[in-house]
């Protein structure tokens, strides 16, 4: 019996296959490897889906954060307000600048930014406000704008896990001054490979981070260094790819809402707390979190039954040794805490077989009822 994972791309590669191939090709043949049409018009065409003037096409999710972060002006000792429930790499940029991460908890219906204690955060030294749109729905944008106007502060999104989620009808990543994407292959938009982008509608932001990705180098002026800087360029195979994959965005994440709502009806009565969507948002379902006390022995069951599932994230960031400079310590973030130690995620990706998602569903029910 194959191995269930919680995340597959060969069944979508199986469909997509000779559209991929073809992306690749064109790249191959036209000429131009690097910073090419490929990129450009990806910028374009994903600027255009957030109604937002700019699009910049960087390598990696981690790096859209800390060229974002740059660009906004964050360097050694400012702080940025964010949460540890969060990917590493939310707190990797912001630790990458010489900045300094300031973490607030998060609420216990849906694992978010607990936005009521931002403000009590907020120092003479915070220069950005970071929600982390996690899971594939977004923070609580009213408060924190209410914050950051008060205070002087710019807001950048860390839209790596909501690519299309929506709230209050506004989409993610045009709710700030700026917006980080990851297109890591597991990602609502992933490419075959590393990438990543920062939005914006802020032309000097724009310029910024244009020479920030490009040695410090403004484009065109070529040979004139004007920015420490390094390099971090979208792959031009990976624009290409992306470019016929943003086409389909909208697709995938009906594809993950129909996988969702399969789940809420199979594991109805179960025990198991499913995702609860909060007021205002549309949900994308990037992983599909659900919780039970019992979580370890449940993981472990399931594991016998040939599903292997995964936990984003079993370790809080503010717990992990990397950060231990920063002065955190287990206890400060009760909430997150305790969220980290009963929380599990279930497969989750729009090609995954209904056959596939049926076996897990029986699987659950059968365990859980047992315990
Ligand atoms: C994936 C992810 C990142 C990092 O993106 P990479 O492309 O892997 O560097 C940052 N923040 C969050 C919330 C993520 O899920």
């Amino acid at each position: 019996m194959a191995v269930q994972r919680v995340w597959d791309y060969l069944p979508e590669y199986a469909e997509e296959r000779e559209e991929i191939l073809a992306a690749v090709d064109r790249v191959f043949s036209s000429g131009v490897l690097v910073l090419g049409d490929g990129v450009r018009s990806f910028e374009e065409e994903f600027a255009r889906y957030h109604g937002a003037a700019h699009a910049v096409g960087v390598d990696n999710g981690t790096n859209a954060i800390k060229l974002g972060l740059q660009a906004l002006g964050v360097g050694p000792g400012d702080e940025v307000i964010t949460v540890s429930n969060t990917a590493a790499p939310t707190v990797v940029a912001i630790d990458a600048l010489g900045a300094v991460p300031v973490f607030v908890d998060v609420r216990e219906d849906d694992f978010l930014m607990d936005t009521d204690q931002v403000a009590a955060a907020v120092t003479d030294r915070t220069k950005v406000l970071l929600p982390v749109h996690l899971y594939g729905q977004c923070v609580e944008m009213a408060p924190l704008k209410r914050i950051a106007r008060r205070h002087g502060l710019a807001i950048l999104e860390d839209c790596a896990q909501a690519h299309g989620a929506r709230h209050h009808g506004e989409i993610a990543g045009s709710m700030g001054e700026a917006s980080a994407f990851s297109f890591y292959p597991t990602k609502v938009l992933g490419a075959y490979g590393d990438g990543g982008a920062v939005v914006t509608s802020d032309t000097r932001l724009d310029e910024g981070l244009r020479r920030l990705r490009f040695y410090g180098m403004r484009p065109g002026r070529y040979y004139t260094w004007e920015t420490p800087a390094h390099n971090s360029r979208l792959d031009e195979v990976h624009a290409e790819i992306l470019r016929g994959k943003l086409s389909r965005l909208d697709s995938y994440i009906a594809g993950r809402r129909a996988v969702a709502r399969r789940y809420e009806e199979g594991l109805a009565g179960t025990g198991l707390e499913l995702p609860r969507t909060a007021p205002g948002n549309e949900h994308v379902y990037y992983v599909y979190v659900v919780r039970h006390p019992e979580r370890d022995r449940i993981m472990e069951a399931l594991e016998e039954h040939g599903i292997s599932l995964n936990i984003s994230y079993p370790w809080p960031v503010h717990t992990m040794e990397g950060f231990g400079r920063h002065g955190y310590t287990t206890g400060d973030l009760p909430v997150t805490e305790k969220v980290a130690d009963t929380i599990f995620s279930l497969p989750m990706y729009p090609s995954l077989p209904r056959s596939a998602q049926d076996r897990v569903i029986d699987a659950l029910r059968t365990v859980v009822d047992r315990l």
